[in-house]
């Protein structure tokens, strides 16, 4: 999304999308015209099925004249790095779903194929188990307790959500509290961390 509208090149003057029975229409013509669509269109697409949600993007790209190949510097990790990054001390890979979604806009088969699909690929990749799971996004409206329950049944030992607190000894193994971490240089991210321990 970034990529598409935020960047600078040549664009048409509006977007026009069919989404959920409405036409929509944004004027794109100038940066503050489209940093609009983009807050809009965030929120649209984070709900839309994940199929609804290729197809705006198709769309989205093809009005931007723009190919799905992302830039270099904003690639996923590809297989090789994720097996290596695998046999690092210090990091454990966790499944996270296949298409992104909020897994609460999603019926249990749907979330079912979503979260047992992902450990399956991740495990082929890896070739060993996958233990750990977060939920896309992972704010408390992203998933449901049946999503939890499949988490369990899928035989994951915890999952992360992604609201903010200490991890007690109490805390729920399938809603994990977390802090949100950005691309921080390191005196941001060590003045980050001293105010966490200190709360
Ligand atoms: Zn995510």
């Amino acid at each position: 999304m970034e990529r598409l509208l935020l960047c600078d090149h040549g664009f048409p003057e509006f977007f026009e999308l069919y989404h959920d029975g409405k036409a929509r229409r944004w004027t794109t013509a100038d940066a503050p015209a489209r940093l609009r669509m983009y807050t809009e269109l965030l929120p649209l697409l984070r709900e839309a099925l994940p199929e609804m949600r290729d197809e705006h993007l198709e769309r989205l790209r093809a009005w931007a004249g723009a190919g799905s190949q992302g830039r270099a510097s904003h690639r996923v990790l590809s297989v090789d790095e994720l097996r290596r990054l695998a046999g690092s001390p210090v990091a454990t890979l966790g499944a996270h779903t296949l298409s992104h979604s909020s897994l609460s806009t999603l019926p249990a088969s749907r979330q079912r194929e979503e979260i047992i699909g992902s450990k399956l690929w991740l495990e082929g990749v890896l070739g060993q188990e996958v233990r750990v799971f977060s939920y896309p996004f992972g704010g408390r409206r992203d998933y449901t307790a049946e999503t939890v329950a499949i988490c369990r049944d899928a035989g994951f030992t915890r999952a992360a959500s992604n609201f903010p607190g200490q991890w007690r000894s109490n805390a729920d193994p399938f809603q994990l509290p977390r802090h949100l971490v950005r691309n921080w240089d390191l005196p941001t991210f060590k003045e980050q961390l001293s105010r966490l321990w200190i709360a």
